[in-house]
C-alpha cells in the first residue's frame, strides 16, 4: 500500500499494478513522522472496528472492514497507522515482532506498493509484514464492556490452609512480587467442595 502524504494526514491509495502509482506516493516506512489527526468528539466509531481494535495492532488483512471505513475512523482521530517494519541505515526492525536479525528479514517485489519490499519472516505465519504494510491500531474511546455486577465473588468459606494461601496471594499481588503456592493438584477445590 501507498499513502499519499497532506497536511493533517494520510490518504491510503488504493493497490495499483506496479509503476501506476502517482509520484510522490509514499510507503509508510518512508513517512518520518505519520500525522494523527485530532478524536473528533462528536464521531460515532463503529462499535465492532473498536472492540476487534482496541489494545492491538492489527494488518489490514486482519479486520473484516473495507479500507474507507478504517480511513474515516483514521480522519476522526480513531485509528492510528503505525509502520510495520523502520529501516535505520541498513538495519530492519518490525514492529510487531521485534525481529532485528538481518537474516530474518527478505525481500521481493512487492505487487502492493510496487517496488522492492523488504518483510519480516520470523512473523511471516502472522500474515505477511512489510515495508509497505501499516499496522493498524485504536486510538478512539475505549469499548464499553458488559461487566456483570458480582464479577468473582463467591460465597463459601475457606479452610484455614486455603485462607492462609489466599492472604498471602493477595498480599504478593499488592506487593508485585512473586509467590510459589505449593498444593495438589485440585487442592483447593477439592478442600472447598468436601468443606476441610
Ligand atoms: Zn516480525
Ligand atoms: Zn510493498
Amino acid at each position: 500500500m501507498r499513502f499519499n502524504l497532506q497536511e493533517g494526514g494520510l490518504t491510503p491509495i488504493q493497490t495499483l499494478p506496479p509503476n501506476r502509482y502517482p509520484p510522490g506516493t509514499l510507503r509508510i516506512s518512508q513517512i518520518e513522522t505519520i500525522p494523527k489527526p485530532p478524536l473528533n468528539p462528536n464521531f460515532n466509531p463503529n462499535p465492532e472496528l473498536q472492540q476487534i481494535l482496541a489494545g492491538k495492532q492489527l494488518l489490514l488483512d486482519d479486520l473484516p472492514f473495507i479500507l474507507e471505513e478504517i480511513q474515516h475512523h483514521y480522519e476522526n482521530g480513531c485509528i492510528t497507522y503505525n509502520k510495520g517494519i523502520s529501516t535505520i541505515g541498513k538495519t530492519s526492525s518490525c514492529a510487531r515482532c521485534g525481529n532485528r536479525n538481518p537474516q530474518l528479514f527478505g525481500s521481493f517485489t512487492c505487487a502492493r506498493c510496487g517496488d522492492m519490499c523488504t518483510y519480516c519472516r520470523k512473523c511471516l505465519m502472522m500474515g505477511r509484514i512489510s515495508e509497505c504494510t501499516p499496522l493498524i491500531g485504536w486510538s478512539g474511546p475505549p469499548p464499553a464492556f458488559d461487566i456483570p455486577a458480582k464479577v468473582l465473588e463467591w460465597e463459601g468459606t475457606l479452610s484455614d490452609g486455603q485462607q492462609n494461601a489466599s492472604n498471602r496471594a493477595v498480599e504478593a499481588v499488592l506487593q508485585n512480587t512473586n509467590l510459589l503456592v505449593w498444593a495438589v493438584c485440585a487442592a483447593g477445590y477439592e478442600y472447598v467442595r468436601k468443606g476441610y
